[in-house]
This record gives structure tokens, sequence and C-alpha cells, in this order.
């Protein structure tokens, strides 16, 4: 609905309802502060309309009045990516695409699905076990309600990409609307009916992933799926000291026959169990606890796979670290039912979503698997330094190719002394993780001056002309990746 409070461009507001109707634009004060932030300490920004489209045709009418009127347009599902990503540029249009949420195949030859940028982790879950349960996608850690597309845009990670890698390799292709206008189809599907690969041709996909919608509003995504498993079991793996933690980690993944081996630091474990600020880990407590994903199609491999799993188990314990043996998370769950946050995914982390302060933010880097000790322990030294527990999240990403590794944060996001103090925080970690080699994904705007600091000068200079030659205005999330 329009509002006598929508600040500015009262014009371009009408122009909006005009053609998307008074329902389908949105300028009241209350909602545009809803829009204004996220749970992350980036500075709010408070758009002047919120405009929910239903197909492409709107999207390129909505792109055509703020070009004329040179207004910044940012996309957005849930706004949960946790790095300020979604917060839109002041007196902006938000482009609310949840409304836009069909799953308009399932294609179970090519082994893929194609999705509207709406559609949900929920969404995707159910519709698989519908079609029969055949086919596991990647889930991450994040909220049911939060975006599939925008998740593999920003390269986001999950449950399978210690298998098969980083959640931007696994799109086959995208339809994407650029700021003139253009409709583009990337991937097989620019010349084939079929999304089936990226390839054979010149790689458009790239313009859209990890570029924070900066450079299109993308409309459909291929997704690839892959066949689940008859048998599947979860357990968890308590390590004592991190050398160990990070060798066994190593060694899992190169075995190449496991899922998942996402390690989760001690203050995880104690929040789980309503902690709300961890001070300090007894000497007989694990340090990491690693979450195991075992599939198997029949019971004799599942049986020697847990028999490797026991065997990699053994060899770091013969290197002198401490394990305990796995524990399976149905037990747990029975004997504990906050455990049920850690056995399926998509999963809502209560302690860390609804924690007291409302505040969540981390800095997740991707890099190599050689400096995990050393970016870890430097990464913990700071975040000592700036009194904030050793939180991370961790994992060996493609096989053991790279591995990732996010501190995490919570704070008290109305508390101004406490958000200077996650920016204090964030200014010096974000140095040790690049000194580690590694480099935050889903960068959040804060940190982009340090990773363009360290960029090669030709890459830094073709981003900027990419940028121009699909946005020349810039009116596509303006603030992103230093554009
Ligand atoms: C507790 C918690 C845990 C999480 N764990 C994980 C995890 O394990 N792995 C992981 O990958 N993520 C994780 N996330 C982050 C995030 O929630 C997911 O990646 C999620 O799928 C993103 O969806 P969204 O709807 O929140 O995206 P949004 O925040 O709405 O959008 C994200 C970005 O994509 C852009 N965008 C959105 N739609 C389009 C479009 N159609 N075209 C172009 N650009 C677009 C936006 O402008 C923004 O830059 C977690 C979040 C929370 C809160």
């Amino acid at each position: 609905m329009l509002s006598r409070d929508a600040r500015t461009g009262g014009d371009i507001a009408l122009r909006l309802v005009n053609r998307f109707g008074g329902d389908r634009v949105v300028t009241d004060r209350a909602t545009r502060a809803l829009y204004a932030s996220d749970s992350t300490e980036n500075e709010p920004h408070t758009p002047r309309a919120i405009v929910y489209p239903k197909s492409v045709d709107e999207i390129r009418a909505l792109l055509e009045i703020a070009r004329e009127a040179r207004c910044p347009v940012t996309s957005r599902v849930a706004g949960l990516n946790v790095g300020g990503l979604a917060i839109p540029a002041e007196g902006g249009i938000v482009c609310d695409l949840s409304r836009m949420n069909r799953i308009l195949d399932v294609n179970r030859s090519e082994q893929y699905a194609l999705v509207e940028p709406g559609v949900t982790w929920g969404d995707l879950k159910e519709r698989l076990a519908a079609a029969g349960d055949e086919f596991v996608v990647n889930y991450p850690l994040a909220p049911p309600e939060t975006s599939v597309l925008a998740c593999c845009l920003m390269d986001g990670l999950g449950t399978l990409t210690m298998r098969y890698g980083s959640m931007g390799e696994w799109v086959n292709g995208v339809e994407a609307v650029l700021a003139d206008g253009t409709v583009v189809r990337t991937g097989a599907a620019s010349v084939s009916p079929v999304w089936f690969s990226r390839g054979p041709l010149p790689d458009l996909t790239g313009l859209f992933i990890n570029f924070q919608g900066t450079t299109g509003i993308v409309t459909k995504l291929a997704l690839q799926l892959w066949p689940k498993r008859r048998l599947r079991e979860r357990v968890i793996v308590p390590a004592y000291e991190w050398a160990g933690a990070f060798e066994f980690s190593r060694r899992i993944a190169r075995t190449g026959l496991f899922d998942e081996c996402g390690g989760f630091s001690w203050p995880a474990a104690k929040m789980l169990f309503g902690v709300a600020v961890p001070v300090g880990r007894a000497p007989a407590e694990p340090a990491i606890f690693f979450a195991v994903d075992v599939s198997a199609d029949t019971h004799a491999e599942l049986a020697l796979k847990r028999a490797i799993l026991a065997d990699t188990i053994r060899g770091v314990r013969a290197l002198g670290f401490h394990f305990d043996a796995p524990l399976d998370v149905n037990a747990l769950i029975a004997a504990s039912p906050g455990f049920s946050q850690f056995s399926d995914l998509p999963t809502r982390l209560t302690f860390l979503i609804d924690n007291p302060g409302g505040g969540l933010t981390w800095i997740g880097a991707y890099g190599p698997m050689s400096t995990m000790e050393e970016a870890a322990r430097d990464g913990f030294c700071v975040m000592a330094r700036h009194g904030f527990p050793p939180l991370l999240v961790t994992r060996p990403m493609k096989g053991g190719h790279y591995a990732v590794m996010r501190f995490v944060e919570t704070f008290r996001r109305a508390d101004p002394a406490d958000v200077a103090r996650i920016r204090a925080l964030h200014a010096e970690l974000v140095e040790v993780v690049l000194d580690a080699g590694y480099i935050p994904y889903k960068l959040p705007p804060s940190l982009v001056p340090a990773v363009m600091r360290r960029m090669d000068p030709g890459a830094r200079d073709l981003l900027q002309r990419v940028k121009a030659a699909v946005d020349a205005q810039h009116i596509l999330n303006p603030g992103k990746l230093g554009f």
C-alpha cells in the first residue's frame, strides 16, 4: 500500500502502484523498517518501497521504472544471508521475490530441479519427497524458509559440499534479467531445451554467481540433484585436540566415502543447551564435535563404511590424539531432544537465530586444508581478545580440495557498544583469515576493502568492467562488492 510516509520519490512509488497494484507495492514505515537491516552489524538503509513481482515481465517493468528514476533495486527472498547482502541502498527499491516460488521441473533423467527465486529449502525437500524421495540436495544449516536459488548464487554450503563442492558448482544454468531488461539464459539451456550442464560453451553462469545480485535478477536456476541412498546415518564424533580434529577431517575427506564431516566447536554444544555466552571449556570436554554422515544402498556397504570410519579414528588416535567413539545422533536425541537441531537439515538453529541479543554475524571463509590449524588458532586468539568464545563451524570441501572456516558471533544488536565490538573484531579477523590464504564467501560490504587490497589488480579491474557492461547505471544492489 502506498503510504504518506514514503520519504522520497512519491512519483516512483505511484508508478510502481500503477503497474503492480496497491497490494504488491508496500511503502509503510513499519514494513520498510523490517527490510532496512538484518541480524548483522551492517549499517541499516531504509528502502522507499518493497515490490513483490510475480513474473519475468513484471521484473522487466520494475527495472524500467527504476532505470528511468535512476533508483537502486535490491533482490531479496528471506534476507537471512547473515552478511548484509540484501540490505538495500537508502531510498532504493527492494524486489522481494518470495512470490515467484514455483518448482518448474524435477528432471529425473538429467537429475536437476528448475526453481524460481522464492522456492525455499523446505519447499524443495517437500517436493522431492513427494516425487518419490529419489534425490537429495545440499541442505544448508539455514532455516527452511530461506531461498535455494539465493544460496546457490552465494556459493553456499551444506551437507553434501564435502562430497560435491560448494553450491555455485551445483548450478547448471540460470535465466536472468539484466538491468536494461534483457533476458538471458546461460549454460546448456542457452541452446538446448534441457538444462543438463553448465558447459560446454563459455561459462556465462559465472556472471551471476557470487555477484550478490549486482549483475542481474535471476529468475530461474537449474540445480543438480543426486541420487538418495537407501540408508543413511549420522554419527557425532567428539575430538579433544584441534590438531587431531583437523587431521581426522582431512583423512575422512580423502576416503571419498562419506557425505559430510561438519565440525562444530565446543561453544556450539554449550549454546545448544542454553548457555548464552559460553566462557570456558573444561580439559575433560571435547574441543569439537564432528557430524559425520554415512549413506549406503545396502547394509553391507554401510557396515564397510562404519568400519572405515572406525579405522580412521584409530589412525588419528595412534598419533596420540584423543577421540571418543562415534555416537549415533538418534541415541543422543533420545537422551536430549535438543540434538534434533543437528540431525536433519534444513534446520532451525534456535540458539543462534533466537539468541537473546538478537545479533548474529560471522566471517565464513573458504581456503586451503593446509592452513586450517593456523586459521583456527589465530582466529580464536583474536576472538578471545575481543571477548568472544571460539565458535567455529568447519568442514573439508569437495573431497578435501579446500575447507571452510566459519567464525560465528552472537551479540546485542541494539547496543551500539556491542556493534562496535563486532566491527573491531571483524576488521582484525578478516586479516587473519586472509593471511592464512582464506577468502570470505558471501563477502559482506564491510570486508570488501580488505579483500580488494589483496586482489590481483587485473582481476579487480575486470570485475569493474564486467559490472559496467551489464549494469551501466549501477542500479543493481549498489554498495556490494565495491560496486
Ligand atoms: C542460522 C543460519 C544458518 C545458516 N547456515 C547456512 C549454511 O550452512 N550454508 C549456507 O550456504 N548458508 C547458510 N545460511 C545463510 C542463508 O540463510 C542461506 O544461504 C539461504 O539459503 C539464503 O537465502 P535467503 O532467502 O536468506 O537469501 P537473501 O538473504 O534474501 O539473498 C541473498 C543474496 O542473494 C541476492 N539475491 C536474492 N535473490 C536473487 C535473485 N533472484 N537474483 C539475484 N540475486 C539475488 C540478494 O540480493 C543477496 O545479495 C544460514 C543462515 C542462518 C540464519
